[in-house]
């Protein structure tokens, strides 16, 4: 599901809040993986067999990759809530929120990644980017 198509689905104040709490999951798996990746280099040592090396040496492998993949998804996460939220007050009352208007009152022509706000209070509408 898109930005556009999550933000139309959801609202946007329920899309912003699964956008922090994905990327908080990310943290969380991230902090893991890196103390997946300390015990592995802890639990290193070339005395014991070669089985136990091999062993500690995934670990600490699979402990990089998917603390970098982690922290990768986090900061794209938080990037995109950060650059859609701050889109997301009214020009005109500074009211903070907005609906997303369907695809059909965008007037999206030729424009299909176009999405438009509407202000719940004061009606006013605007165009919001979704980011790359
Ligand atoms: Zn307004």
């Amino acid at each position: 599901m898109g930005t556009i198509d999550g933000i139309r689905r959801l609202g946007f104040r329920k899309w912003y809040e699964r956008q922090l709490v994905e990327s908080h999951v990310w943290l969380v798996t991230m902090v893991l993986a890196l103390i997946l990746t300390a015990v592995g280099y802890e639990a290193l040592s070339v005395r014991e067999s070669l089985l136990d090396l091999a062993y500690d040496l995934v670990a600490v492998a699979v402990g990089v990759v998917l603390s970098w993949v982690s922290f990768r998804r986090y900061a794209a996460a938080m990037t995109l809530a950060e650059h859609v939220g701050a889109q997301a007050v009214c020009p005109s009352c500074k009211r903070h929120g907005f609906k997303a208007l369907p695809a059909s009152e965008s007037g999206a022509t030729g424009r299909p990644l176009q999405l438009l706000a509407a202000c719940r209070g004061c009606g006013h509408r605007w165009p919001i980017d979704p980011g790359s």
